[in-house]
């Protein structure tokens, strides 16, 4: 389950690594969870459908394979919601409040306010989005964990309390590299305003890696570095691996400086990049094809959906 918004590259190389590999065997439920966003930016509710599209075109293009995995938009299969309703009742307030991420988001973002119901909430419906396809894995990047954690307590609770075993246990995937920072240092996030794109143009590729945080203790070229404390270093390691070992060289021998060794980096991911964008490029010369991939996500979603809450309407009721 994706949000919507800009896909980035925390996202490229976390998650979406592993449901690249899982598709392979298995049919992925994938959904851009446009309720989601609706919690943490109601106030600006009309730019949420703007971005389905882009969303949609960024996973096509990073590989996801409608022929293989389910892709749909949330709300156009509202069975989520009634999920949630029904999950909502049975989640004991606690466990949301002490949720870290909740708490660490409430820190963090200032320019909404967050301190509405529906926000606290937010991972009963990640465990909805989840228990409706009753997923047997979900593919997540490290800092998701916690809200995993709480969709198997929510689910271990629901059968618990039925006496039922309809809801599976679900195991996280996550990849080798689970968590790539913004270029703040902070978990990169489109909230955060620190995330480099999959769809930024070069320039701002550019611009986003040129003011990147490093080791604080570098402060002249002649200062030799630390490339285990810097953030710029930890992307050479994804991103231009093969050089990692020359950046290690003139950063801690002081033979660099700082800007060329971002310049590189800048070019290095531009040319990762570099076919993905073409392929997304392409895509959104057809938004007819895209919308037509969505409906036919939204047609096989729901069939499943309904199916699970029939089951589960009959264990309640
Ligand atoms: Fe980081 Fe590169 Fe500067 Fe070393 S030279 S501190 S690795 S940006």
């Amino acid at each position: 389950m994706r949000p919507t918004g800009k896909l980035h590259l925390g996202h490229w190389v976390g998650a979406l690594q592993s449901w690249l590999l899982l598709q392979e065997q298995h049919e992925c439920i994938f959904s851009i969870v446009d309720w989601h966003a609706y919690m943490g930016e109601y106030a600006q509710s009309h730019e949420i459908s703007e971005h389905i599209i882009d969303m949609a075109a960024d996973w096509l293009a990073c590989g996801i394979d409608p022929d293989r995995s389910v892709l749909f938009v949330q709300s156009e299969v509202p069975e989520h919601l009634e999920l949630y309703m029904i999950l909502s009742c049975i989640t004991p307030l606690g466990w949301l409040e002490r949720n870290p991420t909740y708490k660490e988001q409430l820190r963090e973002i200032k320019s909404r306010d967050l301190q509405t119901f529906g926000f606290l909430g937010y991972p009963v419906l990640q465990a909805a989005d989840i228990l409706l396809y009753k997923a047997n894995v979900v593919p997540i990047g490290e800092d998701q964990l916690p809200h995993l954690e709480l969709a198997r307590e929510i689910a271990r609770r629901f059968n618990s309390i039925y006496k039922t075993d309809i809801f599976p246990d679900c195991e996280p995937v996550l990849t080798k590299t689970p968590r790539l920072l913004g270029v703040d240092g902070r978990k990169m996030s489109k909230s955060y305003d620190n995330a480099i794109n999959l769809a930024d143009s070069p320039h701002e590729i550019q611009k986003k890696v040129s003011r990147m945080f490093t080791d604080p203790k570098r402060i002249k070229i002649t200062d030799h570095g630390h490339p285990e404390a810097c953030n710029v270093y930890s992307y050479y390691q994804v991103f231009a691996q093969q050089e990692s070992k020359a950046v290690y060289d003139w950063c801690t021998g002081a033979k660099k400086g700082c800007t060329e060794c971002k310049a590189f980096l800048a070019q290095s991911i531009l040319m990762q990049l570099a076919l993905l964008q073409e392929k997304r490029e392409t895509l959104m010369k057809n938004k007819d094809r895209i919308r037509d991939i969505l409906n036919m996500g939204r047609k096989k979603a729901q069939a499943m959906a309904r199916q699970t809450l029939e089951e589960i309407k009959e264990i309640i009721f």
